[in-house]
């Protein structure tokens, strides 16, 4: 059996606010492998980010095991864990948050700078980044010149800067209309084509099928997975099959 990329034993997380604790994630399992496109769903609140945020040292845990790539994130200090997030997690979020004053290439390569590859290595990799991503002819841009969906493709191209194990994505089409959506989940289908495991956060059925594993999450823990064979679906196809999946829970 193959190694897990990220192994979760027994997770749990407690938020304490006046006196009050409220456990927001509880005796949660979950192995991602490598290559993996994996999904995570469940309703607003039911602790998505927070697992996110902990997965990549972002957020300490209460409780449990967090493993990735043979790195104990629950044991690490902080100045370990900047280093593990600088090398081997990507992140995109909701929002691009690009740096305002610099250009689309200046973005993407501060981010591969912070990192430990050479200089050479991290320009030929944004070049590479930049033609993946389809913005080439955008790489003297300042974001303020870029559409939404543009800005958002910086921001994954910027991820990925440091050629990350594993990229994390938290609704990153949550502000974006259908159509761009499209094209950053054809990009981010295209990433794993050529290997990159991802892992996902949405609530919106589209952009969840273009998982393999999608995972439902519930009162602290993950409570159900559905998987998809890309082999034998178009994700149009999976559509249906999630949607009555989704329904089963009430959703
Ligand atoms: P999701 O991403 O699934 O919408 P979150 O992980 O953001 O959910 O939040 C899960 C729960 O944890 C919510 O009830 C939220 O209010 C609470 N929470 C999140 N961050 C904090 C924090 N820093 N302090 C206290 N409570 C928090
Ligand atoms: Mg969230």
């Amino acid at each position: 059996m193959q190694k897990a990329m990220i192994e979760v034993n027994n997770l749990s997380k407690v938020y304490h606010s006046s006196g009050v604790g409220n456990t927001v994630i509880s005796n949660l399992n979950l192995r991602i492998y490598q290559g993996q496109f994996v999904v995570i769903m469940g309703s607003s609140g039911s602790g998505k980010s927070t697992l996110m945020y902990m997965l990549s040292g972002l957020d300490k845990a209460s409780g449990g095991e967090i493993w990735l790539h043979d790195q104990p994130i629950h044991q690490k200090k902080e100045k370990e864990l900047a280093l593990l997030r600088r090398d081997h997690v990507g992140f995109v979020f909701q929002d691009a948050n690009l740096i305002p004053n610099l250009t689309v290439l200046e973005n993407i390569l501060v981010a591969g700078y912070l990192g430990a590859g050479s200089k050479e290595e991290i320009r030929r990799r944004a070049e590479e980044l930049l033609q993946q991503t389809g913005l080439q002819e955008y790489s003297h841009r300042l974001p303020a010149q870029l559409s939404g969906g543009q800005q958002q493709r910086v921001a994954i191209a910027r991820a990925l800067a440091n050629a990350p194990q594993v990229l994390m994505a938290d609704e990153p089409t949550g502000n974006l209309n259908s159509a761009t959506s499209k094209k950053i989940l054809d990009l981010l289908t295209a990433f794993h084509q050529m290997g990159q495991t991802i892992l996902l956060v949405t609530h919106d059925i589209r952009s969840a099928c273009r998982g393999q594993r999608i995972l439902y999450f519930q009162d602290g823990g993950i409570v159900d997975e559905l998987t998809f064979d890309h082999e034998k679906s178009t994700a149009e196809e999976r559509e249906k099959p999630l949607t009555d999946w989704l329904l089963e829970k009430a959703w």
